[in-house]
């Protein structure tokens, strides 16, 4: 049985009471859908573009699929 509320407790130690509506629910679990989304692509490459000079220089260079010069 779906409870009708809960509480978030805040960084000051108060507690708020929420309601456990399907709007709500709604919400957050369009929130975790874009989470997992987000993980499944963590592993990807982003993509730089340093100059030549900045990449000879670094000390991430060994480890850098994407260094330059
Ligand atoms: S070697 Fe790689 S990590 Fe270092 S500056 Fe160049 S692109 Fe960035």
């Amino acid at each position: 049985m779906r409870p009708p509320h809960g509480f978030v407790v805040l960084g000051d130690g108060s507690r708020v009471r929420v309601e456990n509506t399907a709007k709500l629910r709604s919400t957050v679990l369009a929130i975790a859908d874009q989470i997992r989304e987000h993980r499944r692509e963590i592993g990807r490459e982003i993509p730089v573009r340093q100059p030549a000079a900045k990449c000879r220089a670094c000390g991430q260079r060994p480890n850098c699929g994407q260094a330059r010069g």
